[in-house]
């Protein structure tokens, strides 16, 4: 294998590797060879400013040794200890991803998002039970949200082209429509009252009509991410928490993306002035160092699960979850991302690089709308400003390729039915640097102009 060249590994490629997202027998998919920083070099040597951090999760960038090193110690001072059993990294952790969170909050480890979004969803149910409300079992979430690739996570997942060949799933989750400060201007918010939204409005609408002693709870990213960077009106969480307070359903906060700096705080919803009942978090947690997930509920929320009785325990286990290396690395990253103030950083370079692109690009014919908080960036196509008409997705997708033929990665978000595909995302990881940001400013902008110059 070692000697193979660059060609022969693109064949065995081909051959032997089912690639996420790709189709049946893929032509030429690029392999990475090597990343450092915010930069990916393939093995042709062609370098990359990778400007999505892989899949939304690189925060700290790539190739830090201090991080690998952790990794390596903690391997050979104890390589394993399951979650049943104490291990001091999962100490460490939990006591500082409460801190972060900014409340008092019980941490449950697992290995991805997915499973980090399971365990809320079960622990949510049995909470219910525990305090005597069997009933209240369904979950709420929002259209064009992603939650992860599981079957419950999928359930929750808004997404249908996802989904409709894997059907049929677990009962009970229910969507609504999300907010979108782009395509449905909310800003007629009454006496002050965020419940007054009518995106809020709706979910109150949705637990009433299914009758509130039947909903377990409400799962929300703060900013849609995946689903094309959708904003919402900035009252919008403060809404939902209290809707949610009012009808007694919980509030599941999905900080997969959102969570370790990428909107400019800790966690995403500390932009909006709510504290969630549970938080799950994944990908920055470890800028995907290590795979590792949580899930943290607020202490009164574990309290519930006490008692003797083997029905009172949370009987969940996953054997991978919260090993001591990953954990170890988690605090790694996390001391990095407060050493190298990564978290007002990505708020700073994150205003600039929006308001450059606006700049930039707000004559261009094809940009509806630039969007976005910290390092997460949305940039709606449109074919037609005024009636909004979404841009072709051939077209979207050959920015995506012109982007790339200059050296620079850049997303697009993950809803592909018809109309619903045409919102390019940027997600660097979160030590960009000025010169860094500029690049990417400048391809981003030359791929547009060159689609417009293109027959
Ligand atoms: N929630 C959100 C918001 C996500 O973006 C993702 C993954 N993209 C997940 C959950 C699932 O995470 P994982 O892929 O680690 O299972």
């Amino acid at each position: 294998m070692a000697n193979l060249t660059g060609q022969n590994w693109q064949v065995k490629d081909e051959q032997y590797v089912w690639h996420a997202m790709k189709p049946y027998n893929p032509n030429a998919t690029m392999i990475v060879e090597k990343s450092k920083g915010a930069w990916i070099t393939d093995i042709g040597g062609k370098r990359y400013l990778d400007a999505m951090s892989g899949l939304w999760c690189v925060n700290v960038g790539y190739g830090r040794e201090e991080i690998a090193k952790v990794a390596y110690e903690q391997l050979l001072e104890n390589t394993y200890t399951p979650l049943s059993v104490g291990h001091i990294p999962s100490i460490q952790l939990s006591e500082k991803i409460s801190e972060l969170l900014g409340d008092d909050y019980v941490v449950f480890f697992s290995n991805s998002g997915s499973e980090a979004n399971e365990v809320a969803f079960k622990i949510a149910r049995q909470y219910h039970q525990q305090k005597g409300n069997a009933s209240r079992t369904k979950i709420i979430s929002r259209y064009r949200a992603y939650h992860g690739s599981s079957m419950g996570a999928l359930a929750a997942t808004g997404q249908a082209q996802r989904k409709y060949k894997y059907e049929p799933f677990a009962p009970g989750f229910i969507h609504v429509s999300p907010p979108d400060s782009y395509r449905a201007n909310e800003d007629h918010i009454k006496n002050n009252d965020p419940t007054s939204l009518p995106s809020v409005q709706a979910i109150d609408n949705v637990m009433t009509w299914e009758m509130a002693d039947t909903i377990a709870a409400v799962i929300m990213e703060p900013i849609i991410t995946g689903g094309g960077v959708i904003m919402p009106h900035e009252n919008y969480l403060r809404g939902v928490k209290a809707v949610c307070e009012k009808q007694g359903a919980l509030l599941i906060v999905d900080e997969v993306i959102c969570g370790f700096g990428r909107t400019g705080k800790a966690f995403g919803f500390q932009n909006y002035g709510i504290q969630p009942d549970i938080v799950t978090m994944a990908k920055g947690l470890t800028s995907a160092y290590m795979p590792l997930s949580a899930t943290a509920v607020r202490r009164e929320l574990y309290e519930a699960f006490a008692g003797s009785e083997e029905y009172d325990f949370f009987r969940h286990v996953n054997t991978f979850g919260g090993s001591p290396a990953a954990c170890a690395v988690a605090l790694k990253n996390i001391e990095i991302m407060e050493r190298e103030n990564l978290f007002t950083r990505s708020a700073e370079v994150g205003s600039l690089l929006l308001s450059e692109l606006q700049a930039q690009l707000k004559d261009h014919p094809y940009v509806g709308n630039i969007r976005g908080k910290g390092l997460l960036i949305g940039v709606e196509l449109v074919s037609d400003k005024n009636s909004k008409a979404p841009l072709d997705i051939a077209d979207v997708n050959k920015v995506i390729s012109l982007c790339k033929d200059q050296g620079l990665i850049i997303g697009k978000n993950g809803v592909t039915v018809a109309g619903f595909n045409n919102i390019l995302t940027l997600s660097p990881p979160l030590i960009i640097s000025s010169d860094e940001k500029d690049f990417i400013v400048e391809k981003f902008t030359t791929a547009l102009n060159t689609l417009l110059q293109q027959p």
